[in-house]
Parts: C-alpha cells; sequence; structure tokens
C-alpha cells in the first residue's frame, strides 16, 4: 500500500501551525508555521529534512494563502497525492463535543455555536478548516477539541458558585483546555510505567507558554486547574492564573481600567513576565534568578508554589496520587521547576531522585523518583499532533 499521511493543522488568528506525519510511523515529515496571517507582510516558513525554508504570502496572506502555499510544499516534495485526511485543533467544543469527530456542515454549526466559549480561536479554527475544504477537496477533516477530554468532569468540578442561570442560558462553568495532550500523556505515562492507565491516580502537569494540570482517575479527567477561558489556574508565560474576581471592580475604580483592558492586563501582561518585568520565557527567568535578578527569583517562587499547591488539590481530585507526569516545554525541560514542585509535595510521598531529574530532559521520557519512592514522578514529552493525527486516521477510516 502506499504511503498515507495526515495533514494536522493548528490555527490561531494571526498563525497556522501545520504537520505532516507519516501515518503508519506517526513520524513528521514536514512542518510549517505561518505567521501574520491578515497583514500585508505574511508569510509561512517550512521546515523539511531539517532545513527552512521562507514563504511570502503577497497574493493572499491569510488563512487560505497559508494553505494554498502549503498544498505547493507538498507538490514540491511529492507528498499531495499521499495526504489522505486533515485534523484540526480546535479549542472549544463546548459541551457538545466530548470526542473528535468527522467534520460535516453540522459540525462546522457546532463549533460556530461555540464561538462565545472561545471568540479568539474557534473562528481562527474554522477559517483552517474552511481553506482546507476548499484545497484539499473531498478529503476529510476531523476536528479534535482542546476541551474534549474534559467532559468526563464531575459537575461539582465543574460548577462555579454563581447563580445557575448564567449556566443554563450562557453556559458558563468550567471546561478545561489541554485536553489532547493529557489524553497522550495518561496514555504515555501508563505504557511508560508498564501500569494499567485505569487503576492509576494521575496528576498530569502541561507547562508550556500556556500552564495548567489535571487529575486523572480511571483513565478520565476528574478535574482541571483552566476553567471557562485559558485564564484560570496555574501562573503562566504571561497570564495571572487564578486572582480574586473582584480584581476587575478595584483596577476600574482605581487605575481607571475598562473590563477589556484589566482581561488583556491578566492575559498578556501577568504571569512570569508581570512578575518578573523581565521575560515571560522561563529560561530567561531561570537565568535571570541563578543571576539573582530579584524578579525574577520571584516569578520562579510563585510559579512553583502555585503549582505545587495544586498538585494538593488535583491529588483530592484524583481520590490520591500514584504518579506525577511533568509535561510541555517547561514540565520537559525546567529540573529546576520539577525539583522545587517535589519538595513541596514530599508529604504525598515523592521522594525525588536528583541525578535521574538533571537527566530528564530533551525531549526523553523518564522517572525523576528514587526507586523507594512511595509515589512516582515521571516527565513525559507531549505529542499533541501524534494524537490528532491518529484521531484522524481512525475516524476517516484509514
Ligand atoms: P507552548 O505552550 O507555546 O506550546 P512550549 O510547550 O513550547 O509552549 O513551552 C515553552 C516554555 O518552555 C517556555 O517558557 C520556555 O522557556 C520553556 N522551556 C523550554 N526549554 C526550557 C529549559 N531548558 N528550561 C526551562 N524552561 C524551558
Amino acid at each position: 500500500m502506499s504511503q498515507q499521511l495526515i495533514l494536522v493543522l493548528n490555527c490561531g488568528s494571526s498563525s497556522l501551525k501545520g504537520a505532516v506525519l507519516d501515518n503508519a510511523s506517526g513520524d513528521v515529515l514536514l512542518s510549517c508555521l505561518g505567521e501574520k496571517l491578515g497583514l500585508p507582510d505574511a508569510y509561512i516558513t517550512f521546515k523539511f529534512n531539517g532545513e527552512k525554508n521562507k514563504v511570502q504570502l503577497s497574493s493572499n496572506p491569510n488563512h487560505t494563502g497559508a494553505v494554498e502555499a502549503l498544498m505547493e510544499e507538498l507538490k514540491k516534495h511529492g507528498f499531495d497525492s499521499s495526504i489522505a485526511a486533515i485534523g484540526h485543533r480546535v479549542v472549544s467544543g463546548g459541551e457538545t463535543y466530548s470526542e473528535s469527530i468527522l467534520i460535516d456542515e453540522a459540525v462546522i454549526a457546532g463549533i460556530e455555536k461555540c464561538i462565545p466559549l472561545a471568540p479568539l480561536h474557534n473562528p481562527a479554527n474554522l477559517l483552517g478548516i474552511r481553506a482546507a475544504q476548499e484545497i484539499f477537496k473531498g478529503l476529510p477533516n476531523v476536528a479534535v477539541f482542546d476541551t474534549a477530554f474534559h467532559q468526563t468532569m464531575p459537575e461539582h468540578a465543574y460548577m462555579y458558585a454563581v447563580p445557575q442561570e448564567l449556566y443554563k442560558q450562557h453556559g458558563l462553568r468550567r471546561y478545561g483546555f489541554h485536553g489532547t495532550s493529557y489524553r497522550y500523556v495518561a496514555d504515555e505515562a501508563a505504557r511508560f510505567l508498564g501500569k494499567d492507565k485505569n487503576s492509576l491516580r494521575m496528576v498530569i502537569a502541561h507547562l508550556g507558554n500556556g500552564a495548567s494540570i489535571s487529575a486523572i482517575a480511571e483513565g478520565v479527567s476528574k478535574d482541571t486547574s483552566m476553567g471557562l477561558t485559558p485564564l484560570e489556574g496555574l501562573v503562566m508565560g504571561t497570564r495571572s492564573g487564578d486572582i480574586d474576581p473582584a480584581v476587575f471592580g478595584f483596577l476600574a475604580d482605581n487605575a481607571g481600567l475598562s473590563v477589556s483592558e484589566a482581561t488583556d492586563l491578566l492575559n498578556k501582561k501577568s504571569g512570569l513576565l508581570g512578575l518578573s518585568g523581565l521575560s515571560s520565557d522561563c529560561r530567561a527567568i531561570e537565568e535571570g534568578a541563578l543571576e539573582g535578578h530579584p524578579g525574577a527569583k520571584l516569578a520562579l517562587e510563585v510559579f512553583v508554589y502555585r503549582l505545587a499547591k495544586y498538585v494538593g488539590s488535583m491529588a483530592v481530585a484524583a481520590g490520591g496520587l500514584d504518579v506525577l507526569a511533568f509535561t510541555g516545554g517547561i514540565g520537559e525541560n525546567s529540573d529546576i521547576i520539577r525539583s522545587k514542585v517535589l519538595d513541596y509535595v514530599s508529604f504525598l510521598g515523592f521522594t525525588e531522585d536528583k541525578e535521574a531529574n538533571t537527566k530528564a530532559r530533551f525531549g526523553n521520557a523518564g522517572v525523576i523518583t528514587t526507586a523507594d519512592s512511595k509515589a512516582i514522578a515521571v516527565v513525559i514529552p507531549t505529542n499533541e499532533e501524534l494524537m490528532i493525527a491518529q484521531d484522524t486516521a481512525r475516524l476517516s477510516g484509514l
């Protein structure tokens, strides 16, 4: 049988991330990043065999133009006729979608209906879907939702303590995000440890620029730190995470900020960046802290403390804690943060293996607790593209 390739698309409002995976091996053969989409100087960068190639999108500087340029690049490598299906990351499926689904017009309408829950992301995801349908005519398209995995959360975990009409009329509740990553890491952690996923009480910390943490027991999500939007929960690169909701009134009264200005401040100027006054990037924060930068030291301590507190609360949600897994750029690489977290939660039965922790980085999985540690901590590199590609292949009947 000839090679079958899956195209995975992840569209933001001004960006498009794409990857072409071999359906048999799961290997990424080509990847791309379109940036500044919607602006006249939009471009797309392709990565193939370790080499980068930048293409200006002058005639059509939008999502469709980016997908057209991707098609041209695929033709160049003889991949175009092997693309068998396209998988799309869709941020919010609300309560409608608890699993990935083959896209038809009804699903497009369903994703449109969820726009109020992800006003920046779902419209961009729809642009990617429309562009793919137009340019890759006749191929199956599959939607894989960031929220889907968390649809198993019990009511007491997803409800806010506000008047119920707001939930009934507007869908105001906690949804959670990073679901595709959690699904992948939960499977992979169990596989790596040689244990049955359904009998493990797991807490997984997905720590990237956006960061969240989830409780997984009986193989499903029981709770997660992000809520109605990705602002709730952990300290992130530029997001505050949990904050007293009265801060909106406080900022209006004392700093003259409108609701949208305060929202912007909490989403884009807070977190590691706001606390440190230095950077949103964890590496820069760690380097700054080592050099004695007071803001960086504070940012690191607040980040770690909030994270450790959440490990405790997610252990409640999971009904105990057998395995703590770290993933995402920070979780996979920062032995400093992992070590500080394990120190805080040592009372839950974790004994760090310092050498193993220092070694676990650069995309390698590894146990970072000692052999006699009562609970296990492990580093598991995430692979959302692979999960999307696998769902896409399965739902497309490949
Ligand atoms: P995104 O959420 O955009 O996918 P990533 O998962 O790529 O983000 O994570 C990006 C974060 O990972 C950044 O804060 C970056 O500084 C951090 N990171 C990457 N490598 C290291 C490292 N060696 N040590 C500490 N942090 C790292």
